[in-house]
């Protein structure tokens, strides 16, 4: 069968880390152009400087991956559904729970296909957790997500600004999973949220959550954006039955009481891919809103500490 033609439009760090790398080898899929402002292209194919630029030469294009800070995606998504494509879109999805609200709608009153990734989500690692979870019942869960942002986000000055979500653009990487494996809605309780003096989004954030659950749960999160020792992205949990479960290294590997018994490469933009294809063939949308109403609610719940102004 042919590979489907996608653009991918904003040639920042994502894609070209993953976007671009993992549709060059895929089976599913053919880069057909890119859109970039900056003129960015790749391996020759063409590039536009606008989506509608993109839309008007090559009609013939169905597809997108919006790979652009969460901003403008949702006028982006909008207008790529307004063209007529099906749409893949980086995480967080929008800056709002209404702009993502009015997604889901407007993809399904135009009947296209409209895929949320949550890269964190694609490991095996997590799989296995939801699936002992489920089973084995949670009695505690610390969630620890810390990384630099000089390393990860270098010199990207919209994470700073309002709508950049500062730590939480990790951190909701943290909560797509817990979300995904946990077997009863969780809730935000509270949250601090420390912000550098020179900027307006949270440099660290705590939060303590709660459920309808009669035995009560204690689950807590700790994202952090100056950890310069290297990542921790690590989620531990107890479980009813009693066992300890460490999810480590962002969901790639799984500990049952010290023992590692899930450990696989990080495949996630594959898998995520693959998903789109199957998505595709079966003309599905696939929108998980539980991170980002999370997110949102810590915001809302947020009592503000001052730190340091930060510079890069
Ligand atoms: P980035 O390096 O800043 O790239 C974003 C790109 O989007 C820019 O380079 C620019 O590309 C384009 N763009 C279009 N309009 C823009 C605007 N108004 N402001 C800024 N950029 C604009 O960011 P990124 O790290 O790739 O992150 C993009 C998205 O992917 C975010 O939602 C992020 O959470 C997610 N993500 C990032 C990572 C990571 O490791 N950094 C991992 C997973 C997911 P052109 O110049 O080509 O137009």
């Amino acid at each position: 069968m042919a590979k489907r033609k996608i653009a991918v439009i904003g040639v920042g760090k994502i894609a070209q880390d993953q976007h671009l790398p993992v549709i060059d080898k895929s089976e599913d899929f053919e880069l057909a152009a890119t859109v970039s402002t900056r003129g960015l292209g790749h391996n020759g194919k063409p590039v536009f400087k606008t989506p509608a630029e993109l839309y008007a030469a090559m009609p013939e294009i169905d597809l997108v991956a919006i790979c652009t800070p969460p901003g403008i995606r949702h006028q982006y998504v909008r207008e790529a559904l307004d063209a007529g494509k099906d749409v893949m879109m980086e995480k967080p999805p929008t800056t709002t729970i209404s702009e993502l609200d009015d997604l889901i709608a407007y993809a399904k009153s135009l009947d296209r296909v409209l895929f949320q990734t949550w890269h964190s989500q694609y490991n095996l690692a997590v799989d296995r957790t939801r699936d002992i979870l489920a089973a084995d019942g949670v009695k505690s869960v610390r969630i620890d997500w810390r990384e630099s942002v000089r390393k990860w986000h270098p010199g990207q000055d919209w994470v700073w600004e309002p709508g950049g979500f500062g730590v939480c653009d990790p951190g909701i990487n943290a909560l797509s999973i817990f979300t995904k494996v946990m077997p009863f809605p969780v809730f935000v309780q509270s949250s601090k949220l420390t912000f550098p003096a020179n900027k307006q989004t949270p440099v660290d954030v705590e939060i303590v959550f709660k459920s309808g659950q009669i035995h009560q749960p204690t689950m807590s999160a700790g994202f952090n954006w100056l950890e310069e020792s290297g990542e921790i992205w690590t989620i531990a949990f107890e479980t009813v039955a009693g066992d300890s479960l460490k999810l480590e290294k962002g969901g790639t590997v799984l500990r049952v009481n010290d023992e590692i018994i899930v450990q696989a490469p990080s495949e996630e933009y594959e898998r995520i891919y693959e998903r789109f294809a199957e998505l595709l063939d079966n003309h599905q949308s696939d929108v998980h809103a539980a991170p980002l109403r999370l997110v949102a609610d810590a915001f809302l719940l947020g009592a503000r500490v001052n730190a340091e102004p930060f510079e890069w």
